[in-house]
């Protein structure tokens, strides 16, 4: 295909607005995934994707469409030349906006679909400024107008006034039952510009992202900038110097389809006989070995928000833990991972994750797709300390603060973010007290429409990381929408809150938190642990303090002998069952000095803030 008949474009929107189902009826609509093939979101893969509703990995597909440039109307007639689209569907959470952005940097286009009752949400907003930013050509798609509370006018107006966008360029569609679907190629074709790249020159691609595949080996998804790959090239790349052999290349149809060849302005995928995933840097360049090329301008690089322990819950399971990690990350190149050791919980890792979702999702992935059993430590976000010799240290484990107990802690930074909230009118009241409460500063407040305000925070990324969107959709019957990116660092007064069993600090428990907030912090985790602990033979007491302050006090009473005389007499079979029950328990206990304690308990603390 020469490069003027390619059009590469992605489909963004806020979560839920239909850009999956969308996505699904182009493939359908071009004949590359049979009708009715009765798989909703063919392109959610994943179980947790499926299970949850969400996209989470971005997805490509290659499709053939007909169409007579210059007719936007008429359409897909047999004689009208063969475009070659390139869709790229991509995850609307918070979370994964980067990547968005990556799925972008291949792209010229975007199909920016709104939900046609609910107007536009903040990951609208979002989204359209990274596609903005990256000068790509918007297609504004109002979806879902078979619904009875679809208002497409007022959508239209909320385009103009918020991005200018022309109300006539607007597509209506439902996405459901087909409605104005024939409309959208065309207007890709018509209006996304091809893909802009030089095919005499030498190769360059960008990797856009990598997985592993159990009889390929490596895969990369690579968007072919300039010149073609050929099957039996030698390619080289531009972060490590190391050079492959293409063995295979072709395009994701959307199934991997062997071609041998890739042109100027094609996303495809090569396989090149990297060994792991390490190999394959997201947003490198390949070119071909031995040739002169300006490396691509890449991607910037990851900034993990969350950051939690991860350790098996079965001490001896390290190694397990540890090969289950190496392959999912295989597949999810935006978590990073070093060991660490704890005393109350042995050999596990500090991992970085883009938020909660991501890390709960990971965590569901470990364990749904690689079979693990984990326990995970209360998310920290990363917080800069400086101490009065003058050192900084950025901390991703309160633990490690415990390292420099020698030192005296001068000045503290936390992380923050701006978040981008918009609400019906009638609750900003309640969002303003919730996000002054989360110790947030109030940058805009504007009316979208006559019903609609947008509202800007700087908010403390701990706040937020922490329940912070539960609490919003609870407090606004689920009408609020949210979005945030990464601001600045700011000064703040921070405290080492530590959790004491039996008087001894348990190193996997203890949190940063802000001073005004660790009296009730410690309360709430004191608390839970008080619930999910069971009794044992001893009493044992359980502490949250800053320093050798106690904040917050409970006991766990001791069991009764008569108690377990009772467990211990009956018949045979009973007293089987019960010690089968005991080793299933124990299974998710982790012990930690002489307590024991349930992987449940864990799970629990991630949840106070
Ligand atoms: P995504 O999160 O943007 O990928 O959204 P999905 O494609 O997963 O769609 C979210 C929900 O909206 C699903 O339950 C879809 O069946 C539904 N949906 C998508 N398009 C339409 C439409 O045009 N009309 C109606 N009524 N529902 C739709
Ligand atoms: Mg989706």
């Amino acid at each position: 295909y020469p490069t003027e008949r390619i059009r590469n474009f992605s489909i963004i929107a806020h979560v839920d607005h239909g850009k999956s189902t969308l996505a699904d009826r182009l493939l359908e609509l071009t004949g590359t995934i049979k009708r009715g093939l009765g798989q909703p979101q063919y392109l959610d893969k994943l179980q947790v994707e499926r299970e949850r509703g969400i996209t989470v990995k971005a997805q490509t597909a290659t499709m053939f469409h007909r169409h007579n440039l210059g007719a936007p109307d008429v359409d897909n007639t047999q004689e009208a030349p063969s475009y070659l689209l390139n869709l790229i569907d991509t995850p609307g959470h918070v979370d994964f906006s980067y990547e968005v952005s990556r799925s972008l940097a291949a792209c010229q286009g975007a199909l920016l679909v709104v939900d046609a009752a609910q107007g536009v949400q903040a990951q609208t907003v979002a989204n359209f400024y990274l596609a903005f930013e990256s000068n790509l050509s918007i297609i504004p798609v109002i979806n879902k107008i078979d619904q009875p509370t679809a208002d497409p006018q007022r959508v239209k107006d909320q385009l103009m006034s918020m991005f200018d966008l022309d109300p006539a360029d607007a597509l209506l569609t439902s996405a459901k039952t087909g409605l104005g679907l024939e409309h959208v190629l065309p207007a890709v074709i018509e209006r996304i510009p091809p893909p802009p790249g030089i095919s005499t020159s030498n190769l360059r691609m960008l990797l856009l992202d990598s997985y592993y595949d159990e009889y390929k080996g490596v895969i990369c998804h690579v968007a072919v900038v300039d010149g073609a790959l050929r099957k039996g090239d030698k390619i080289s790349s531009a972060a490590t110097g190391q050079s492959y052999d293409v063995l295979d290349v072709g395009f994701m149809n959307p199934e991997l389809k062997s071609t041998g060849m890739l042109f100027t302005g094609q996303v495809g995928y090569v396989v090149s006989g990297m060994r792991s995933t390490k190999e394959a840097r997201i947003g490198d360049t390949l070119f071909l070995a031995r040739s002169v090329v300006e490396p691509l301008p890449g991607f910037k690089p990851v900034q993990h928000m969350v950051f939690s322990g991860l350790y098996p819950a079965d001490g001896s399971d390290f190694e397990a833990l540890n090969s289950a990690i190496e392959r999912l990350t295989c597949n999810d190149a935006s978590v990073s991972v070093t060991k660490e050791s704890s005393t109350a919980l042995g050999l596990g890792f500090r991992c970085g994750f883009l938020g909660l979702l991501h890390m709960d999702v990971f965590h569901q992935r470990l364990e749904q797709e690689h079979g693990a059993s984990i326990i995970s430590t209360i998310p920290t976000v990363p917080y800069i300390f400086e101490f009065t010799d003058g050192s900084k240290m950025k901390v991703q484990n309160p633990a490690a603060l415990t390292a420099d107990a020698g030192k005296r802690v001068k000045k503290c930074w936390e992380p923050t973010v701006s978040a981008t909230i918009i609400i019906p009118s009638e609750y900003v009241g309640a969002v303003i007290t919730l996000c002054s409460d989360r110790r947030g500063e109030q940058l805009e407040y504007t009316f979208i429409d006559s019903q609609r305000v947008l509202l800007k925070y700087r908010l403390p990324l701990r706040e937020i990381v922490v329940d912070f969107y539960n609490e919003l959709k609870s407090i606004t019957s689920g009408y609020a929408s949210l979005d945030y990116e990464d601001a600045d660092y700011q000064t703040s007064d921070l405290v080492k809150l530590d959790i004491l069993l039996n008087g001894l600090p348990v190193d996997a428990m203890a949190t940063i938190v802000h001073n005004l907030k660790a009296q009730r912090v410690g309360r709430e985790l004191v608390d839970k642990l008080k619930k999910f602990i069971d009794r044992q033979m001893f009493e044992i007491t359980i502490q949250a303090a800053i320093g050798s302050k106690i904040v917050a006090r409970e006991t766990i009473s001791a069991m009764r002998k008569n108690v377990i005389a009772k467990c211990y007499g009956g018949d045979i079979t009973r007293k089987k069952k019960l010690l089968e029950k005991q080793k299933e328990g124990k299974k998710r206990m982790k012990r930690v000095g002489s307590v024991d304690i349930p992987q449940e308990a864990f799970h629990e603390l991630l949840k106070v803030g």
